[in-house]
């Protein structure tokens, strides 16, 4: 996930960059709004990280450019700025949260995750095949009521599956959008079929209908029947 933090202030986007790295993220740091808009332009990012006292065009102007050229990106505001006033600016401005310094590093962490989640998709939370519901913020899935534990992957897997209800998923979809690798020189598809019959035995095993499918020759789907 790569990240453009937009912070003038040395030591703190020093921090940042070393901060939010050694969570795995790729972070670009700009020192001014310029800077901001040209790295944009020439990059893609999911995530913005962006400081309002900036020289120069201040945070809200770089913000309201990037809205007005309909940048759909989430922008997390980072301010000493603290006032009700300020807040609600930024936010009609078009930020999609807000932090005001001095803040912990693991509250930065947790907003960037939330809006990481809400820039993937506007695609509804609460997901539901059957009596299989799952949420996809708290990651908790139950079938006829009962929870069902799952790891990461088998979440995400599931998640994909369900929200692409009643179509058919093939193993070329689950490698690039589930385990995001593409080019492989030898294909996952045996990894995929594992995960996938690991899934099937903690969802289907002990319920009916069963609703993961394997459709031959094409891939899998979920639903009460294949048709
Ligand atoms: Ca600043």
């Amino acid at each position: 996930m790569r990240l453009l933090v937009i912070e003038d202030e040395a030591k703190v986007a020093r921090a940042l960059d070393d901060g939010l790295s050694r969570e795995g993220y790729e972070v670009t740091v700009a020192r001014t709004g310029e800077e901001g808009y040209y790295l944009l332009d020439s990059a893609p990012f999911d995530l913005v990280v962006l400081d309002l006292m900036l020289p120069g065009r201040d945070g809200l102007e770089v913000l309201a450019t990037m809205r007005s050229r309909n940048r759909g990106i989430p922008v997390l505001i980072v301010t000493a700025r603290d006032s009700v006033e300020d807040r609600v600016i930024g936010l009609d401005a078009g930020a999609d949260d807000y932090l005001v310094k001095p803040f912990a590093f693991a509250e930065l962490l947790a907003r960037i995750r939330a809006l990481s989640r809400r820039g993937r998709s506007d695609a509804p939370v609460r997901l539901k095949v059957s009596d299989l519901e799952m949420d996809a913020s708290t990651r908790r899935v139950s079938r006829g009521g009962r929870t069902l534990d799952l790891t990461a992957r088998e979440f995400e897997l599931l998640e994909y599956l369900v929200r692409n209800g009643g179509r058919v998923v093939s193993r070329e979809m689950l490698a690039r959008d589930v385990w995001k690798e593409t080019g492989r020189a030898t294909p996952l598809d045996n990894v995929i079929d594992v995960h996938i019959a690991r899934l099937r035995r903690k969802v289907d095993d002990t319920a009916e209908p069963k609703l993961i499918h394997t459709v031959r020759g094409v891939g899998f789907m979920i639903g009460e029947s294949t048709s």
